[in-house]
């Protein structure tokens, strides 16, 4: 299967190329890619131009690797990953949502929060709002 061996092929180089990276020190690079690719889009939207071709598409592959070598870090196979995707996704049909997204453009079921969606909100911030929080792209650039 393609997916997984994306992940292995994924993991195989980044382990050679980041030897020691910590699970936690990808799931930041994941976070910073995800903004890089929320940029993409929110670039797009605002000036009203066409996207340079392929740029989505290219952080979009981004974030994939990223997750991937993530999953395989925590001892997830990417037919495992996979798999969670759809039981994810049953159980997103099977709840209810509001007619209106957010400021964000988020929309977010109205059942109590459970365990696992606490992963996707710190503080009362949704995911939108952390990603705003960190420093953009240019930013990053100054810093660096
Ligand atoms: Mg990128």
């Amino acid at each position: 299967m393609k997916l997984q061996r994306l992940q292995n092929d994924v993991a195989a180089w980044a382990e050679k190329q980041f030897p020691g990276q910590t699970a936690l020190g990808k799931a930041a690079h994941l976070v910073r890619e995800s903004r890089e690719l929320h940029e993409a889009i929110q670039d797009q939207a605002v000036s009203g131009t066409t996207l340079e071709a392929g740029h989505d598409l290219e952080e979009m592959a981004d974030c994939l690797i990223l997750l991937l070598h993530l999953a395989k870090m925590r001892g997830y196979a990417a037919t495992v990953l996979l798999e969670a995707g759809f039981v994810k996704l049953d159980e997103c049909k099977s709840r209810t949502w509001p007619a209106q997204p957010d400021s964000d453009g988020v929309y977010h079921h109205l059942e109590p929060t459970t365990i696992s969606d606490d992963k996707f909100f710190i503080e009362g911030k949704g995911i939108g709002e952390i990603l705003d929080t960190l420093p953009s792209a240019e930013e990053r650039r100054k810093i660096a």
